[in-house]
């Protein structure tokens, strides 16, 4: 326990929660498949940074989390890994449709980047990767989603247009992530977050990342994440 208090404290990692998973500090360490650790091996990925080290044996253990770590710290890798080996873990995926995967974004740009991260790892897994964000037709949208999709990745306003369209169901969504949190909120994509949030099954994964925890955005997470580990790198602000 000592050592997981040093070694917590070398990383600047800081921790809250209940019987929180101790951090890992390689990659072997979190039991990934071989086809897993070879794109990791690909992207020239050597050990985890400080926000993966902690955030990915909590998000692979099942649990809710708030990861919060600056621009640039690898936030995308410890949700995007996690998030493939819970939709291997999937009883008889060939047979149902609909996302397991969803992810929302601020931005067309930041759900891009994410959507080329969740490729890199979902190739070789045959997992469909789905991005939906305005500024493509939605008419090629539509068409894509309604081909099936194991992750989506979007904008909110744009993945609620979807849903409206019914391109797609949120029967088989289990794990659900909120990135840049707080610019979501400064966007005005509250109203469309909790809509989302309100159309997937409550005993889902809920993830929710953020560069800072202003008070609303406190209210959310306790509103929508279940016993959650929060996980912060480094500092914060409000
Ligand atoms: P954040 O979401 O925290 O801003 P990103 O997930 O976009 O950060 O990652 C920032 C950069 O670091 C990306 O280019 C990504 O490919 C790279 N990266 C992520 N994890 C690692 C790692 N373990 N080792 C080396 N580079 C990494
Ligand atoms: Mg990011």
């Amino acid at each position: 326990e000592q050592d997981v208090a040093e070694y917590r404290n070398s990383l600047a990692i800081r921790v809250s929660g209940f019987e929180v998973p101790r951090p890992i500090k390689t990659f072997e360490d979190c039991g990934f498949s071989p086809e897993l650790m070879n794109a990791i091996a690909k992207q020239g990925y050597e050990k985890p940074t400080p926000i993966q080290c902690q955030a990915l044996p909590v998000v692979l253990s099942g649990r809710d989390v708030i990861g919060m770590a600056k621009t640039g710290s690898g936030k995308t890798a410890a949700f995007v890994l996690p998030m493939i080996v819970h939709i291997m873990d999937q009883p008889e995926l060939e047979k149902e449709e609909g996302p397991i995967g969803v992810i929302c974004a601020p931005t067309r740009e930041l759900a891009h980047q994410i959507y080329l991260e969740a490729k890199k790892f979902s190739k070789s897994h045959g997992i469909r990767v789905s991005a939906v964000y305005g500024g493509m037709s939605k008419l090629d949208q539509f068409k894509e989603l309604k081909a099936g999709c194991e992750i989506v990745i979007a904008t909110p306003g744009r993945l609620i247009d979807m849903l409206k369209m019914k391109a797609l169901n949120m029967l088989r969504a289990t794990y659900l992530v909120l990135d840049e949190a707080d610019r979501m909120f400064d966007l005005g994509f509250e109203p469309q977050i909790r809509s989302i949030v309100g159309q997937i099954r409550p005993d889902r994964q809920t993830l929710l990342f953020s560069a800072t925890m202003p008070r609303k955005i406190e209210k959310l997470a306790r509103e929508i994440l279940t016993d959650p580990v929060r996980v912060t790198v480094g500092e914060v602000g409000r």
